[in-house]
């Protein structure tokens, strides 16, 4: 039974923007959009959710991540409600709710809270290199190795459970079932999705946007591994180095470029930013080009003398891990891979429940 909470939409104002009231409900933004479906209607049936205080109804649902943010709906939306930004602030707001540390909640709702968590992950890391008498082989051996401990906690610690929540919320609670065979073929389809994302190309304006997130998730995922399990700080081996740069290099260029749009505001994608999508990007930009530098220090032999750069750079590397990774935007790209595969399996539940009713009807 869904449960009405008067103060739904004041505790989603932390999350983007707030005026749930302008939509008075035309549909045109269903209409408009390419992804929605039956099942899955949205954005119009979200906000009257909201509208209407029904919290569980938006906690047990996959719309918001089904929602690619081609801008469409808000470009012709009579009232200016910007449906397209409201559910990018769903999405905010359903990444605390899966969140089972509520350390989530605290970093998007409280700017203060967030500051102090960044300002403590440095000191952190700067305590560490006091411990290691800032000895450049002692740290950057302890950098190496924290790169792939706070991987696999993360992943395990906090990153698993939340997405067990996640399955809670929109197929146990809502007592979903499907043949079997749906829940192994969706993990197929959640995979191909995961590194092309390639729904977004439904999305008219966006193949390009579909194209430069493409090779950023893959210059992404090639640094990552080419630092924490090639260690391409430490190796000299030609192919590794090169790898190194060129991953190195396409991360900070695209961010650099997203940053620059982000500015300009020019497309519905960049026209509003919460705090956290300008964390989440600019943090990747200097993920990519501090470890870009440092390589490029290390070939000159003058790593030794620029330790600072490194613990810059470790910095960096570690708020994002630590934060940014499993309480920010970067969850995006592990929710929205899940909703996939959740949507499916209610697709199939949906799918059974009408041929149901079907065979009563006619009998
Ligand atoms: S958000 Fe805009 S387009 Fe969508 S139903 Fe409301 S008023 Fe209509
Ligand atoms: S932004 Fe695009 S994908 Fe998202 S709801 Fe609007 S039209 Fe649909």
């Amino acid at each position: 039974m869904n449960r009405i909470d008067p103060d739904f939409k004041e505790k989603l104002k932390p999350f983007g923007i707030g005026n749930w009231n302008e939509c008075y409900h035309c549909g045109n933004c269903t209409a408009t959009c390419p992804h929605t479906e039956e099942g899955f209607l949205f954005p119009r049936k979200g906000i009257r959710s909201i509208q209407l205080g029904l919290a569980d109804s938006i906690h047990n649902n996959v719309d918001p991540w089904l929602c690619y943010y081609c801008g469409d709906c808000s470009e012709t939306c009579p009232r200016n409600a910007n449906p397209g930004e409201l559910m990018m602030t769903l999405r905010r707001y359903l990444t605390t709710v899966y969140d089972w540390t509520g350390l989530a909640r605290i970093l998007y709702t409280s700017f203060p809270a967030l500051i102090i968590a960044f300002v403590l992950v440095a000191l952190s890391i700067i305590g560490v290199g006091f411990l290691k008498n800032f000895d450049r082989i002692a740290i950057m051996e302890f950098g190496h190795k924290f790169e792939f401990f706070a991987i696999l906690s993360v992943a395990v610690i906090i990153l698993l459970p939340n997405i067990l929540r996640m399955l809670w919320f929109t197929l146990v609670k809502e007592k979903v079932k499907a043949p079997f065979f749906f829940y192994i073929t969706g993990f197929v389809d959640l995979i191909v999705h995961m590194f092309t994302q390639k729904k977004t190309l439904k999305c008219e304006e966006n193949k390009l946007q579909w194209f430069e997130h493409f090779i950023l998730v893959l210059g992404y995922l090639l640094l990552l591994f080419t630092t924490v399990f090639l260690n391409w700080f430490g190796t000299e081996n030609l192919y590794i180095v090169t790898t190194g740069y060129s991953v190195g290099a396409i991360t900070f260029v695209i961010t650099f470029l997203f940053i620059i749009r982000r500015i300009r505001k020019k497309s519905e994608l960049s026209k509003f930013s919460h705090p956290s999508d300008w964390l989440f990007i600019i943090w990747l930009f200097l993920m990519g080009l501090t470890a870009f530098l440092v390589r490029v220090f290390i070939d000159l032999n003058i790593i030794g003398n620029h330790l600072w750069l490194y613990l810059v750079h470790l910095i960096i590397l570690a708020q994002w891990a630590v934060l940014i990774v499993p309480f920010g935007k970067w969850t995006h790209f592990l929710y929205r891979s899940f909703a996939i595969y959740i949507a499916k399996i209610k697709k199939e539940n949906l799918i059974k429940h009408i041929d149901k009713e079907l065979v009563t009807v006619t009998t």
